[in-house]
């Protein structure tokens, strides 16, 4: 069920992974808009304002209320993530589902795909007056999004779109081994998850995230040089840079890395670029490259596929029983009954709710590593901290979350954590030795003399690098229609999180990104 159709488990699944990689900034919503003072600090505060540190700014007003009723609408949607299923299960609503699907598909598998079409239509029109709430009503309340209704619904019926493909194709396995093999179905089924998953996650950028954005090569050709040569630095073998138009939809800004294999990408949004100088693009990028080189994308599926094993064995463990006990209600005895589609999704919603917070925490190690990463190649600390500044305003952040949300949404460190990091962590001063210097040639920090960050200074990009052109395209070919849309499955799950996809639980007011 790992591919649940129901977008709330794979939306989780999804978010969670993207989450990891989307570092960056995704904060999110620009509370109104990254006022022109806020941004301003850092152009202010240059050289003294390494000494001092940059501070964290206090949260407005609007952002506390912003934070605040995000945590009640979390709590309202998670929990209403659970009724749905829940509702359809004990009201016997499921099994005559799966009787009118029996009399429109006739046969098994067809059964089990007219099945999981209406379902998923039940559950999209159950869930929408909640998602348009938190995805669009919302969102211009805070002033986080410029997007029309028109096209705010077009993306939820896209995704909605791409959930019943998904669901169709997938959902006869898991039923499949139910019925061959009742005691280690949820092994096989796990088992077969992971190469799907990956398939996801490698056809996402080209094939999903087209279906929302509009993808292409960067705009400023003087920056792409300045992060093709950062790219050289690292060795970054493969990928590209794309650009990513969101300020269509939104103020908020983000960067992420999306896709495995050669699908693999760095996207910044133009929300992004519009918003942060050169230096702190650069940063950001460093960020970016420290997941793309230190293989989060692989080491957070590997947590995740494991993660939903645990999941669909405690599903397993405990199906049994509750159909034996509530079989009446429920209007179906067996588990490889398609009708059991709401239990296997609500038994694996709150279970995978459960372990929720072990896949936050590896993303928030990942993500502080990958902050680490950034501030060795760049030694910019000025520029990742005024970086993150802008983000916690742009994007409406809370600075300093309560532990529970740490603990149940975080994805990233808190921003005001990751101010402090940047202020503070400078190995290279110390003569001490760089975690990843090894990356990039610098083995002993203090040694080398460290490409100081010079705010402001245009340091000339290399104009002739036709090796590096070709391991880093930062152009994709038009004969290349895919990438040219590329997305990421960060933004899929994104689009998904804001236009419903995931219509449950996610709700998309996190304070951190990138
Ligand atoms: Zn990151």
């Amino acid at each position: 069920m790992l591919l649940r159709p129901n977008g709330f488990v794979l939306g989780m699944v999804l978010l969670a992974i993207v989450a990891a990689y989307s570092g960056t900034l995704n904060e999110v919503q620009a509370a109104d808009q990254p006022t022109p003072a806020m941004v301003a600090q850092d152009s202010t505060a240059p050289a003294t304002a390494d000494a001092d540190g940059v501070p964290v700014p206090e949260p407005s007003a609007k952002a506390l209320r912003y934070y605040q009723s995000g945590n009640v609408l979390w709590v309202a949607a998670t929990l209403w993530g659970l009724a749905v299923p829940a509702l359809l299960l004990f009201s016997g609503f499921s099994a005559h589902l799966r009787e009118w699907a029996g009399a429109i598909g006739r046969g098994w598998l067809r059964t089990i795909a007219v099945y999981a079409v209406l379902y998923l239509a039940v559950v999209y029109l159950l869930d929408l007056p909640l998602s348009y709430y938190a995805g669009f009503l919302r969102e211009h309340a805070y002033g986080l999004s410029n997007q029309s209704l028109a096209r705010w619904l077009g993306d939820s019926l896209k995704s909605l779109l791409v959930t019943l493909v998904i669901a169709v194709a997938t959902l006869w396995l898991p039923y499949l081994l139910l019925r061959k093999s009742p005691r280690r179905w949820w092994l096989y089924t796990a088992l077969a998850a992971v190469p799907l998953l990956a398939l996801l996650l490698l056809i996402q950028p080209v094939l999903i995230a087209p279906l929302f954005d509009d993808f292409g090569p960067m705009q400023d050709k003087a920056l792409e040089a300045k992060i093709l040569a950062l790219a050289d630095r690292v060795g970054i073998a493969g990928g590209r840079v794309l650009e990513v138009d969101k300020s269509e939809d939104t103020e908020a800004v983000n960067a992420y890395v999306a896709g495995l294999l050669d699908t693999k990408r760095i996207v910044l949004w133009d929300t992004l670029l519009a918003k942060l100088d050169p230096d702190q693009v650069l940063v950001v990028m460093g960020h970016e490259m420290g997941h793309y080189v230190l293989g989060h994308v692989w080491t957070l599926f590997a947590l995740l596929c494991l993660l939903v094993l645990a999941t669909l064995y405690a599903v397993h463990r405990s199906l049994g029983f509750l159909i034996r006990r509530y079989r009446h209600r429920f209007g179906f005895s067996d588990p490889a009954d398609v009708a059991s589609l709401p239990l296997l999704v609500l038994l694996f919603s709150a279970f995978f709710l459960l372990a929720q917070p072990i896949a936050l925490a590896y993303s928030r190690h990942i993500e502080r590593e990958a902050d680490r990463f950034g501030l060795e190649i760049t030694r910019d600390n000025h520029a990742m901290a005024t970086a993150f500044t802008i983000l916690q305003h742009t994007n409406l952040a809370y600075p300093r979350p309560g532990p529970l949300y740490v603990l149940w949404r975080s994805r990233h460190p808190s921003i005001a954590e990751r101010i402090e990091f940047a202020n503070r962590y400078r190995p290279w001063e110390q003569g001490q030795p760089l975690t990843y210097g090894r990356y990039f040639g610098e083995h002993e920090s203090s040694r080398r003399p460290p490409a100081p960050p010079q705010r402001g200074s245009q340091t000339a990009a290399p104009s002739d690098r036709p090796a590096l052109e070709r391991r880093w395209e930062t152009t994709p070919t038009i004969a290349e229609p895919g990438t040219l849309a590329a997305g990421a499955f960060a933004s899929t799950i994104r689009s998904s999180a804001k236009y419903g996809l995931p219509t449950r639980l996610v709700t998309r007011n996190h304070t951190e990104h990138l």
